[in-house]
């Protein structure tokens, strides 16, 4: 039986604090006339314009570049593409969607376990797949040990919010190298789905040709045209991390990198429904022997995080009321 990832919740309805996805929570700043008579017509395939956008924006060259729906589609991707059938190494503790995408593809996942919760290459050989910043863990790695001889893809959906450089100058260097952004975070365009990959022109032409094996047309007009504009900007990151910063002096986390913390609690469940009654979501995986102590916690607006903190303190409040 096949085991689906299980994204978290995204509630109807409002009044929600919404700190369980990840998303950016101000909004993306574009402006555009979509031509609604142009979608009687396919887009075009492979994101060209879009393509030559990121390229330019990155310092590579389109053919470098390809992209997808949303990074998870890319993701999926490259593990059909270049892990197919063979062992691919990743941390113990990451995205739950790499082990989903190994068993769909027939690859082998190695895990590797962290330490001290951060990743340690030295145990890493052949193919690999990390996320830099890691998730749910938020810690960021420097890639001068960078693994060789297999596949090594970096997922960098967390870059923008990081104080590590990111892998992609190292792809000029690198043929093995395929490193997977989103628009998603940093660039608040989550409900777009536009994500894309970085590498050597053979990489992308092999995501290429599985994708024209699958669906010829991934990113819809809108998308495309958005993602392009959008693109021109810098990401939307810089309240984020001051947020971050200030939380973290507040609850007692890792060290985060990303638009996240990670914080270890021995009343992780009981927190997680106590703050879901009031309406705040969060991400918990109890049924995760390694994880069920912790709660991750995206970095909403401050009074978002006020309103956070404010009900965390409620809830220890009256769970000490009761243990007297
Ligand atoms: N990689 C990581 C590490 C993530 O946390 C996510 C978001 N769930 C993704 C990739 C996928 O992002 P998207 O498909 O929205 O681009």
């Amino acid at each position: 039986m096949i085991k689906p990832y299980v994204a978290g919740i995204q509630p109807q309805g409002e009044g929600w604090i919404k700190l369980n996805t990840n998303e950016n929570p101000y909004p993306v700043d574009v402006k555009i006339d979509l031509d609604f008579e142009k979608l009687r017509l396919y887009p075009q395939g492979d994101s060209d314009e879009l393509r030559e956008v990121i390229a330019a924006k990155f310092d590579v060259a389109p053919e470098n570049v390809f992209c997808g729906n949303g990074s998870d589609e890319v993701l999926a991707l490259a593990f059909q593409a270049f892990v197919s059938g063979q062992e691919v190494c990743m941390p113990e503790v990451s995205y739950g969607f790499y082990p989903v995408w190994a068993q769909m593809y027939n690859a082998t996942p190695k895990f590797i376990p962290l330490k001290n919760w951060e990743i340690d290459f030295s145990e890493y050989s052949g193919n690999c797949i990390i996320a830099n910043p890691n998730a749910p863990t938020g810690l960021a790695v420097t890639l001068d040990k960078i693994p060789q001889g297999g596949i090594v893809i970096v997922d960098e959906a967390y870059i923008d919010f990081a104080n590590v450089p990111s892998a992609i100058e190292l792809t000029k260097k690198y043929d093995n190298l395929l490193v997977v952004r989103t628009l998603s975070k940093s660039y608040s365009l989550a409900g777009l789905r536009v994500g894309f990959a970085v590498g050597n022109e053979k990489l992308i032409q092999k995501l290429t040709d599985y994708k024209n094996c699958f669906n010829s047309y991934p990113l819809d007009r809108f998308a495309q045209k958005i993602a392009a504009q959008a693109l021109q900007k810098p990401p939307r990151t810089k309240e984020i991390i001051e947020t971050r910063e200030r939380l973290k002096s507040q609850i007692n986390c890792l060290n985060s990198q990303a638009n996240f913390v990670f914080w270890e609690t021995p009343d992780a469940k009981e927190l997680y429904e106590y703050l879901l009654t009031n309406k705040i979501l969060v991400r918990y995986w109890g049924d995760n022997e390694l994880l069920k102590n912790h709660l991750r916690i995206t970095i909403g607006t401050d009074k978002e995080m006020e309103e956070f903190v404010k009900c965390v303190q409620q809830f220890q409040k009256e769970k000490q009321k009761k243990q007297t």
